[in-house]
């Protein structure tokens, strides 16, 4: 016979127990990244037979799992990375939270765990997100960082897709990345460790990609440099920068300034901030919005680029600048680049920033702060 189609994540049953013990909400300055959570956490449930089971919006707790549930084994465990917002006149939104939950599903479709309706997901985060808005610091820069989670649950041994799964949401206040202003990082492109190969994992935000990161981040800091550039294959082709996407700018011959970042192979994560740059910078370039203080000139890439063309660049002065992007920094600048024993040096302004980043990143984050009026800001 025919299956019947299983439940999804339905937001109208969701059962939500406040806590009758909060916590006091600490002062912003003393904010360590991820060190902090809300009270309050979304629970959803899911099994092979049922499909997905009431969530509950409930006081932040320890979870209880048996320790042959499959996350302890076979990393069944995938998450999500985003930001809540409160901007000028209080009003609180989310950034583009429908594109992490598009990414969460595909993430969680390559290690044949449930796929889930990303909208409903996005009606509890943003439930859960007004229960516990009263953590998100009133203060620039200052943001709720949300992290939905999905691991395997099911108490057996035995490689194959989890049975029980446990969706989860919890929210921890975070600082600005750079409370003193932007501070240019030293990379080290690593030609003795990878991060993602072709038909791998690379593209997806599994918790096994981080894991192994750790140790080739611990060799990069041991030589001074704060994070890997990420290469890939004989030529060295630009992949990543630490946990964020790599963009390059050069300078053209004919005048205009080249925006670069790799396309998506399947080796690079599709980056919320990437995707979001990039849509900037081309509707800037056809001349739909104007960004201001961002050259007219301006030609937007989604190309390979290679760390011998970055090299060659800095050497006859057409690397204009380097940068990461990210949820967590937004933008991050770039001023040094180690590569097979010498230091690559790139250019970074006065404020650490360039002339592409600088103009790019305010648009930005006026946006995610609502100083400029743009629909990917959801309010909650
Ligand atoms: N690459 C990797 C490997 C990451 O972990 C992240 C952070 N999610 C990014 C890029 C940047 O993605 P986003 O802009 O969505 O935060």
């Amino acid at each position: 016979g025919e299956l019947a189609k299983l439940p999804d994540i339905e937001p109208s049953l969701v059962q939500v127990t406040k806590t009758d013990s909060p916590k006091q909400v600490p002062p912003p300055s003393s904010l360590v990244f991820g060190h902090t959570f809300t009270d309050h956490m979304l629970t959803v449930p899911w099994q092979m037979l049922e499909g997905w089971g009431t969530p509950k919006i409930q006081p932040f707790s320890n979870l209880s799992l048996p320790p042959s549930a499959t996350v302890f084994h076979y990393a069944h465990c995938l998450f999500e990375g985003l930001k809540a917002y409160r901007d000028t006149n209080g009003k609180v939104t989310l950034f583009r939270p429908d594109m992490n939950m598009k990414r969460m599903n595909n993430t969680a479709h390559r290690v044949a765990m449930p796929g889930f309706n990303g909208d409903a997901m996005v009606e509890l985060m943003k439930q859960l997100v007004r229960l516990d808005k009263h953590w998100i610091p009133d203060q620039p820069g200052y943001s709720l960082y949300i992290r939905p989670t999905m691991i395997g649950t099911q108490p057996a041994l035995g490689i194959a897709p989890p049975k029980e799964v446990l969706l989860f949401v919890i929210c921890s206040p975070v600082g600005p990345y750079y409370p003193q202003g932007f501070k240019p990082v030293a990379l080290y492109g690593t030609t003795e460790y990878v991060r993602a190969a072709p038909g791998g994992i690379g593209a997806y935000k599994l918790g096994a990609n981080y894991a192994a990161g750790v140790a080739a981040q611990k060799a990069a800091a041991a030589k001074g440099y704060v994070q890997n550039l990420w290469l890939h294959g004989p030529d060295h082709h630009i992949t990543e920068v630490g946990t964020m996407n790599a963009f390059v700018v050069f300078k053209q011959a004919d005048g205009t300034t080249e925006l670069v970042t790799p396309p998506l192979d399947g080796m690079i994560l599709p980056g919320v901030t990437r995707d979001s740059v990039l849509t900037l910078a081309k509707e800037h370039a056809a001349g739909h919005i104007n960004v201001p203080e961002l050259t007219n000139k301006l030609v937007v890439s989604e190309r390979p680029v290679t760390m011998g063309e970055v090299k060659e660049a800095a050497r006859k002065g057409n690397l204009v600048e380097f940068f990461g992007t990210g949820t967590a920094a937004v933008i991050s600048p770039v001023d040094r680049i180690g590569y097979l024993g010498e230091d690559v040096q790139i250019p970074t302004g006065p404020d650490g920033m360039g002339p592409v980043s600088r103009p790019l990143w305010k648009h930005l984050t006026g946006i995610q702060t609502g100083a400029i009026p743009h629909p990917w800001a959801v309010e909650v």
